[in-house]
């Protein structure tokens, strides 16, 4: 078990596949994109799932989210995603993307064994999103949804980041959208882990403002920690019906104690927590012929030393030196 030293376990793995991405979000990169790793520093297919599975057989991980960077931009994808599903016991396989190029590849990875897909859509204004992701691609993001949803990568989730001036006003057309469509909205409070440094407090739109104004619109139900579980995101049943929505408050109302994950990124280092200050190198045992005992008794080893919280609100909090884009959302 990957346990730490405050009785958290964590069994959900985030894989960064690369550090690359199409979009240029405002709130995560800046316009001219970030010095990427260098293709000898990043994990290769092998590489990869040997560390899946090493968490999978001996670690008790029991989830796994391919992320990034934009995963799809990552060529082995389909075949990581196929080799991750032939292991037992079988993980739950899903990714994280900003939908560009789903429509094409969603049949794939449902054929190689994706079970789930969490898209990001910050805006349905075709303005507003060359505006926020300096890229003017929210029709293949439509279509990457729809196509996952034929796919049967269900339940599609949204993931939603407002910032204020800029998308603010959306949250009750996101919901609305989501709700007609059968996808699952989730609000993310803007963190801490943008590379230009440009995050603010008081620009975060906070879990509580996002409620107050879905509640003008729509009848929230709080569903209660049950339903919540480990997850992040505080959910609501939505007038009453079958639907839900989500609100992620890690700025405001942290749920540090409940986590249960552990990230890999990209070039092969173990995170506790996506604002730790300290990585844990498996890349350079692995390559230099450590046993699958040796590489978990350090994995274990990573997630032992996990801090109680993330730290954000305290006076002497330091943002982490990667930013999120090369931690792995
Ligand atoms: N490219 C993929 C995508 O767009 O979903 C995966 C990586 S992206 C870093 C993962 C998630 O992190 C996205 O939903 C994105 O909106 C979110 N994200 C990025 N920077 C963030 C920040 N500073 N605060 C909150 N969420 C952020």
């Amino acid at each position: 078990m990957l346990s730490d030293s405050y009785g958290r376990v964590a069994t959900d793995l985030r894989v960064s596949l690369t550090d690359r991405c199409n979009l240029r979000c405002a709130y995560c990169m800046p316009a001219e994109g970030l010095n990427w790793l260098p293709k000898p520093e990043l994990l290769t297919d092998d590489e990869v799932v040997r560390l899946v599975r090493i968490g999978v057989e001996r670690l008790g991980i029991r989830e796994v989210r391919f992320t990034g960077g934009e995963p799809l931009l990552r060529r082995g994808l389909t075949e990581i995603v196929a080799r991750a599903a032939g292991l037992r016991p079988r993980p739950e396989l899903s990714i994280t993307t900003n939908g560009i190029g789903l429509a094409r590849m969603a049949g794939a990875l449902r054929d190689a064994g994706l079970d789930r897909v969490n898209v990001s859509l910050d805006t349905l204004r075709p303005e507003a999103f060359r505006e926020l992701s300096r890229r003017d691609r929210l029709q293949d993001v439509l279509d990457g949804m729809a196509a996952a949803a034929a796919a049967g990568l269900t339940p599609v989730k949204v993931n939603s980041v407002l910032m204020r001036g800029v998308n603010d006003t959306e949250a009750r057309a996101l919901l609305r959208f989501s709700l007609a469509h059968g996808y699952e909205l989730r609000f993310i409070e803007q963190m801490p882990l943008d590379a230009q440094h440009g995050w603010r407090r008081a620009n975060m739109v906070t879990a509580e403002e996002i409620c107050d104004d879905l509640r003008q619109e729509f009848t929230l139900t709080p569903e209660g920690p049950d339903r919540r579980g480990s997850a992040p995101a505080e959910t609501f049943n939505v007038n009453g019906g079958t639907a839900r929505v989500g609100v992620i408050g890690s700025v405001t109302r942290p749920f540090c104690g409940a986590c249960d994950r552990v990230r890999l990124t990209a070039d092969g280092q173990v995170r506790n927590c996506l604002f730790a200050r300290e990585e844990s190198d498996l890349r350079g045992p692995l390559r230099a012929g450590a046993s699958d005992e040796e590489l978990a008794v350090r994995w274990r080893r990573a997630v032992a030393g996990k801090l109680p919280g993330h730290g954000i609100n305290d006076p002497a909090f330091l943002q982490p030196d990667r930013p999120m884009s090369a931690i792995g959302g």
